[in-house]
């Protein structure tokens, strides 16, 4: 009995937090942060081992609950019309789900390339239970192997009948760069930077516009899954804003992942989906062009984690114990042209002074080194290859604690509901930072 009754009040937390959309419109009367409540309400930490609290906080809330508690006694459903099911059927891409059912939908960017229109695969898997709705997306960089695979060993466990909420995955959004192994889209655009896009925009503003109005408004949670680029690869790890407090409750979700704080930046999937109130981060793992299995494998386990902590299933593995470590970092570049030859490795700590490594020109046969500026780990870098003067080749974290993380979250979302009525995260020093990703970030 206090079993079914625990059930029933974790599901009508979760039904409360299924549609944040609606819920906040009221809430924020800026609507600015349309976000769900929190991340944390809707999934508990390992720590909470006695379920989410019953969120309902707002009007929309209790309407959403009365219904579902009717259900609940099996026969008062036909003296109330309205009544919905727990779970209703899931609309997606003009087909309709049932409920507790795996299904293969189409999505098909209104723009094509060729004039031949290619329908992208997309995976859904609609729980019996009532809960979020969890999208994935990959490749939407082309030549990104990683995610793909992710989302397939993923989407391919989940059991639908066990499952509460709904988790829809991409596993190639943009297809036509991973059929020419390519970053880019057909017109050599790069589709992360057209986000959320334009009905009658540019080709790529279209297909982002497509991706975003068809498949990413229907989630609550997005997790974009990208690799290194440019022969750069990564330590798994998630990008997130850490400047929102939603979305550092989200990050830490993933169990003892790695998460950079990287502003949101103009155009990129994630920062489109958090200014629609859709937390979202981007896990990276590895490098383009090739399939690891361990990046795989540490990236599965903490999407296994994210669905665990969100309430979504019980997982067969998940990471009960180790925290996030967060960092804040950034580029260290080579200061002249040649081969680059590194001397340390992917995840290695590294002390303030310590030779990173070192580019030499291989006709005058002068060389310098790159120099660690502070103590820190490796998080990205570059493979061996020949590079420009500016090349961003280390990427270098330093480690936050979360207390400080969380503090400087909230600080940020004060400081700028009193700077600007409709401003957007980031400003100025975000701006100056993004001035240096196009060579030196990859999402
Ligand atoms: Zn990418």
């Amino acid at each position: 009995m206090t079993a079914i009754l625990n059930r029933t009040l974790i599901a009508l937390a979760l039904v409360a937090l299924a549609s944040p959309l609606a819920a906040n419109e009221s809430e924020d009367e800026d609507g600015r942060h349309t976000a769900p409540a929190s991340a944390d309400q809707a999934a508990p930490r390992p720590e909470d081992p006695d379920g989410p609290p019953v969120a309902a906080d707002g009007p929309e809330d209790d309407a959403d609950q009365a219904p579902t508690a009717a259900e609940d006694t099996g026969d008062t459903a036909t003296e109330v019309p309205a009544t919905p099911d727990p779970v209703a059927p899931l609309e997606l891409l003009g087909k309709t789900v049932p409920v507790g059912a795996f299904d293969t939908l189409y999505w098909t960017p209104d723009q094509s390339f060729r004039s031949i229109a290619t329908p992208v695969p997309v995976l859904v898997a609609h729980g019996t239970r009532p809960g979020p709705h969890l999208c994935l997306t990959a490749a939407v960089h082309g030549d990104e192997l990683n995610g793909i695979e992710m989302v397939r060993r993923l989407m391919y466990e989940l059991e639908p009948d066990e499952l509460a909420g709904t988790v829809v995955g991409v596993p190639i959004v943009n297809l036509d760069g991973f059929r020419n192994g390519s970053r880019y889209l057909s017109d050599r655009r790069d589709l992360n930077r057209y986000f959320p896009g334009r009905k009658n925009g540019s080709a790529a503003s279209r297909v982002a516009y497509s991706l975003f109005e068809n498949i990413v408004r229907h989630c609550d949670y997005l997790v974009d899954l990208h690799t290194g680029s440019q022969k750069r690869v990564n330590q798994p790890q998630l990008r997130a804003d850490l400047e929102n407090p939603q979305v550092v409750a989200f990050a830490k979700h993933f169990g003892g992942m790695t998460v950079l704080h990287s502003p949101s930046s103009s155009g990129m999937l994630r920062a489109a989906a958090v200014d629609e109130g859709i937390v979202a981060v981007t896990m990276e793992a590895g490098g383009p062009n090739r399939l690891e299995d361990d990046a795989v494998d540490y990236g599965v386990q903490a999407l296994e984690t994210l669905l665990e902590n969100l309430d979504m299933r019980k997982a067969s593995r998940f990471w009960g114990a180790p925290q996030p470590v967060f960092y804040e970092s950034e580029w260290i570049r080579a200061a002249q042209g040649g081969i680059l030859l590194s001397e340390v490795e992917l995840n290695e700590q590294v002390k303030k002074g310590q030779i990173l490594g070192t580019v030499t020109d291989p006709i005058s046969n002068t060389g310098s080194a790159i120099i660690a500026p502070y103590d820190g780990r490796v998080l990205g870098m570059a493979v061996n290859q020949v590079v420009h003067a500016g090349f961003a080749a280390y990427r270098i974290g330093e480690e936050k604690s979360a207390e400080e993380v969380e503090a400087k979250a909230e600080q940020a979302q004060e400081q700028s509901a009193s700077d600007h009525g409709e401003g957007d995260n980031g400003g100025e020093a975000a701006s100056a930072d993004q001035a240096d990703r196009p060579d030196g970030d990859t999402e």
